[in-house]
């Protein structure tokens, strides 16, 4: 009797192996490369496995989401191969299908490919009181945190200071640490501002604006900026609401300018996979916008607006089979 129970469990556990290795063989993990884990980006790419993984008996996908240095490295992994998906500025994608800034040495990144885009993102520039920083000029001299290499913050804040005529280089003590970080850094004195391009509300402005040194949420505007903004096409001007961040010195909104996040991929990420994705985030569009904030304003015809690279024949599918694009 007792060999028959061990035997009918040795059967039932090679039996138990045998499926669960048969559902793996047919589960296809993706990855998503987000920025740090107090942006926006993070969640956004929770928000978008959780999605797709409540349908994993459909799809077989399992997606994962990775904190990473933000839209540079994002862009530059998804077309290694090292991640599937990466959320990017929308200046980010364009300057890489065009071969400029980061991508000027290797040019044009013909396999990068649109999804959708995502949140607005502000150029969001923090700044002790007891600095005496009042607007962007001010800077000069300080230590201020220009952004990770890697991030898509970076050139926006060298365009930013370039704009008022501040030499990146010289005229300040530039830091280039990760986003995560300077809230933290800016409250125990070690730098004087930083510049973050995320979206609003934001738990890195949270955490900068909710300490014990005053913080103040800096407007970055003026000729210098209307120029810039003017200029490049992928700038646009744009406000945060200071009610985002009660605990802000300043208790009117902000005057800035910004981009908008994307999501990218690859054009080797197999069709089906981004025709997954993308089906099922407009597919359940209420649900996806009530998982941040910072969605509030999306509408699915703003999805598809700020795109430079192709759209990902995947996510192409889904469009015209939803009457979304032609
Ligand atoms: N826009 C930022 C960057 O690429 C990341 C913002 C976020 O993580 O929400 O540098």
């Amino acid at each position: 009797m007792k060999k028959l129970v061990t035997l009918c469990a040795v059967a039932s556990l090679t039996l138990l192996l045998a499926m669960a290795s048969l559902a793996s063989a047919k589960t296809t993990f993706v990855t998503i490369g987000t920025g740090g884990i107090t942006g926006v980006y993070y969640p956004t790419g929770g928000a978008i496995a959780k999605i797709v993984n409540q349908k994993r008996d459909v799809y077989g996908i399992r997606a994962t989401v990775e904190s990473t240095g933000g839209s540079v490295f994002n862009i530059n992994a998804v077309l290694s191969g090292d991640l599937d998906f990466g959320v990017t500025q929308s200046d980010r994608q364009y300057q890489a299908v065009k071969g400029l800034e980061e991508w000027k040495d290797r040019g044009p990144q013909k396999d990068l490919r649109a999804v959708f885009s995502i949140h607005p993102e502000t150029i969001v520039l923090c700044a002790a009181e007891d600095a005496g920083i009042k607007t962007v000029a001010d800077l000069k001299d300080k230590v201020v945190n220009l952004g990770n290499h890697g991030s898509g913050t970076l050139q926006n804040s060298i365009d930013a200071l370039v704009a008022v005529g501040i030499d990146p280089e010289k005229d300040i003590k530039a830091e280039y640490i990760k986003a995560a970080e300077a809230p933290g850094l800016l409250q125990d004195g070690r730098l004087d501002a930083f510049f973050y391009t995320v979206g609003n509300p934001s738990g890195a402005i949270k955490e900068a604006t909710a300490g014990k040194r005053k913080v103040r949420i800096l407007d970055v505007t003026g000729p210098g900026v209307a120029k810039v903004v003017k200029e490049k096409p992928y700038y646009a001007e744009a406000t945060i609401a200071i009610s985002d961040y009660p605990g802000a010195a300043n208790d009117k909104d902000v005057k800035t300018f910004g981009v908008k996040a994307t999501l990218v991929t690859s054009a080797k990420v197999p069709a089906d996979v981004v025709y997954a994705i993308t089906k099922e985030v407009f597919e359940n569009f209420d649900q996806f916008k009530s998982l941040h904030p910072a969605y509030a304003h999306l509408t699915k015809e703003s999805m598809l607006e700020g795109l430079s690279a192709p759209i990902h024949e995947g996510a192409m599918r889904y469009y015209k089979e939803a009457g979304l694009l032609k």
